[in-house]
C-alpha cells in the first residue's frame, strides 16, 4: 500500500479573499446539479468525486449492450464545469467527514487531501446490494458504473465468442448461450430486453457455428411481478412484451447461490432450481454510500435497511444545518431513488445556501415534484407513468427518447447518441461492440490486491528517490550514448560503406 501524503485544500478564493466554502461530495446527478446551481452564488465550490466523470446511470445498459460509448453518458466533470469560475473539481474517494472540524478527507492512490467547508452537500449515491451475499459479485457484476457496463459488455459479447468456439469443437454450449438478469426493476427489464435484441437481431448473421437466436435470456425476481413501482397493469404489459421478445420471465424465485457456472433459485414452495450460465447480471437491490454511516454515527440520524440516512425536512442533518444530504443516500417521505429526487434536492440545497448568505428566509421543507417514470423494453417499446397517465408502446418509447436526450449532458453527446440510436433502432447494428480482456478481468484482479490500485503505484517518496538515483547513475551513460550516436551520423559511419567489399 502506498504511503499517505496529505495536502490541505486551501479555503480561500482564487482572488485570495476568503469566501464561503462549499464542498460537494459526488459528481452524479446530485453533485453536478448542486454545483451548477451555485454558479451565481458568492461562494467557492469544491466538488470531490471518486471518478473524473459525471455518469448518466439510466443509459448504462446501452453501454453494456454496445449501443452507446462510455463517453456519451459520462462526460468529464472538469469539462462540464470549465465555464463555472467559482467551481473546482478534485479527484478523490472521500474516506472521512469530520462534522466537528468541518473537513472532508479524500484519497486517490494513497494521496490524501483534506478540504475545509462552511457548507457541505453530500451526494455520494448508492452502490449495488447483494443482500449480504457479496461473494456473488465476483460472478454477477452489478450495473452501477462505467467499469460495470464495460465489463458486462465484454462478458456478454465474449460469451457468444466462446460459444462459437465450443460449437465448432462440437461441445455443448448451452451454458454460454444462457444469460440471466437478476432483478426485474427498470435496469433488469432494460438489460434483458437488450440482450434478447442482440441475440435475435444484431448478431444473428455474425456467427457460423451457433444460432444466436437460440440464446436463452432469463429475467429472475423474487417479487411476484416485474416493475412493481409501475403498478400491476404496466408490470403485466411489460412481462407480455418481454416474452414476445423471447425473454423468459421467472417470478417468485429468490436467488440463493451464484457461482462461476450458474445460479441457484429457491421458490416459495421450497423447490430449488439451478440454471447453468456463464453470464449473470445483478440488477437487484441498492445500498446507500457508506458515508451515510459516518454521518449517522456523528449525528445520531438513523439509517434504514438500505443504509439511507434520515434527514430533516430541509435535507439537513440533526444539529448540523450546514450539512445537506441529497439523492439516493437519503430516507425521507418514501422518496424513490431516482435522478429527479437527486437533482431537485441538490438544487434546493444550493438555493438554501444562497439564501442564507443573502439573509433571505428559508424555502421551507423540501418538496419533490414527481415528473414521472419510464422504462424501455426494446426498440419502439417502453412503459411510462406521468401523473395518472399510464402509457405503453411507441408513444411511451418516444417520450423516453425525448426525456433522455434532454438530460444527456453536453451538446456533442446528444448528437452522437442520436446517431448511435439511429444505427441500433432503425438498423440492426451496434456501434460500440469493442471489448477487451482487461475490461472483463480487471475488476476481479484489482479486488485480489490488498490495497487495490494503490498497490500498483509507488509511494510518492519512493518514486522521487528512484528518480534521483536514475538521474545520477544514468545521466553520464545516456550522454555518452547520445554523443556516440551523433558522431556515427556526422562522420557517416553508419551502414556499409560504398566500395567496401562484401566478403
Ligand atoms: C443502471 C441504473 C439505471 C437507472 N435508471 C434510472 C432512470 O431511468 N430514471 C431515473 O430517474 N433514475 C434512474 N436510476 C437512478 C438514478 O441514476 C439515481 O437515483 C441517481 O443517480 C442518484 O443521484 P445521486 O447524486 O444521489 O447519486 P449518483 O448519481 O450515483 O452519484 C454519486 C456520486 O458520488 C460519487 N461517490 C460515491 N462515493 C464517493 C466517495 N466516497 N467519495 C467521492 N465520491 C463518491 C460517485 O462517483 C458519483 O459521482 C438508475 C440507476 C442505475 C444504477
Amino acid at each position: 500500500m502506498a504511503g499517505m501524503q496529505t495536502e490541505q485544500d486551501h479555503a480561500t478564493s482564487r482572488s485570495g479573499e476568503t469566501r464561503h466554502q462549499v464542498v460537494v461530495i459526488g459528481s452524479g446527478f446530485g453533485g453536478l446539479f448542486g454545483t451548477k446551481a451555485l454558479r451565481r452564488s458568492d461562494v467557492d465550490v469544491t466538488m470531490v468525486a471518486k471518478t473524473t466523470h459525471h455518469l448518466f446511470q439510466p443509459l448504462l445498459y446501452q453501454v453494456a449492450t454496445g449501443i452507446l460509448s462510455e463517453g456519451e453518458i459520462a462526460p468529464p466533470t472538469r469539462e462540464v464545469l470549465s465555464g463555472q469560475d467559482n467551481a473546482q473539481v478534485l479527484l478523490g474517494e472521500v474516506s472521512a467527514i469530520d462534522l466537528e472540524r468541518r473537513t472532508v478527507t479524500s484519497q486517490v492512490l494513497g494521496r490524501e487531501t483534506v478540504s475545509s467547508y462552511d457548507s457541505l452537500i453530500v451526494a455520494a449515491g448508492a452502490g449495488q446490494s447483494y443482500f449480504g451475499n457479496d461473494q456473488f459479485a465476483e460472478f454477477a457484476p452489478g450495473m452501477k458504473s462505467i467499469d460495470d457496463a464495460l465489463e458486462l459488455r465484454g462478458r456478454i459479447f465474449g460469451a457468444f465468442e466462446l460459444a462459437e468456439l465450443g460449437a465448432k469443437r462440437g461441445d455443448n454450449v448451452d451454458h454460454l448461450l444462457t444469460f440471466i438478469v437478476v432483478g426485474a426493476g427498470p435496469t433488469g427489464v432494460e438489460m434483458a430486453g437488450q440482450i434478447a435484441e442482440l441475440a435475435h437481431r444484431t448478431l444473428k448473421r455474425d456467427f457460423r457455428s451457433i444460432n444466436t437466436r437460440s440464446a436463452r435470456v432469463v429475467l429472475v425476481d423474487a417479487a411476484p411481478q416485474v416493475l412493481p413501482p409501475f403498478g400491476q397493469k404496466l408490470g403485466a404489459a411489460t412481462k407480455t412484451e418481454l416474452e414476445r421478445l423471447g425473454v423468459e420471465v421467472i417470478l417468485g424465485a429468490m436467488v440463493t447461490d451464484v457461482d462461476e457456472r450458474g445460479i441457484e433459485m429457491k421458490f416459495k414452495d421450497g423447490r430449488v432450481e439451478r440454471i447453468d450460465t456463464v453470464t449473470k447480471i445483478w440488477a437487484a437491490g441498492v445500498q446507500a454510500s457508506p458515508l451515510g454511516r459516518t454521518l449517522s454515527e456523528q449525528t445520531g440520524a438513523p439509517l434504514d435497511r438500505a443504509g439511507r440516512i434520515s434527514v430533516n425536512p430541509d435535507l439537513t442533518l440533526p444539529g448540523h444545518p450546514e450539512v445537506f444530504v441529497v439523492g439516493d443516500m437519503i430516507s425521507l417521505d418514501n422518496l424513490p431513488g431516482v435522478a429527479q429526487v437527486a437533482i431537485q434536492g441538490a438544487k434546493y440545497a444550493a438555493e438554501e445556501i444562497d439564501r442564507r448568505l443573502k439573509g433571505k428566509p428559508s424555502q421551507g421543507p423540501f418538496k419533490y415534484f414527481d415528473k414521472g417514470s419510464m422504462a424501455i423494453i426494446s426498440r419502439f417499446r417502453a412503459v411510462a407513468m406521468v401523473g395518472k397517465l399510464r402509457l405503453t408502446g411507441v408513444i411511451a418509447w418516444l417520450m423516453w427518447l425525448a426525456v433522455h436526450l434532454f438530460y444527456i449532458t453536453g451538446f456533442k453527446n446528444r448528437i452522437t447518441a442520436v446517431l448511435h440510436w439511429f444505427v441500433s433502432f432503425l438498423g440492426r447494428g451496434r456501434s460500440e461492440r469493442t471489448t477487451t480482456e482487461q475490461q472483463i478481468f480487471a475488476r476481479t484482479a484489482l479486488a485480489r490486491l490488498k490495497g487495490g490500485a494503490a498497490d500498483l503505484v509507488s509511494e510518492p517518496g519512493a518514486y522521487d528517490a528512484a528518480r534521483s538515483l536514475l538521474e545520477t547513475t544514468r545521466r553520464a551513460e545516456l550522454e555518452a550514448i547520445a554523443a556516440e550516436e551523433a558522431r556515427l551520423t556526422d562522420q557517416h559511419e553508419r551502414g556499409i560503406k560504398v566500395g567496401r567489399s562484401a566478403s
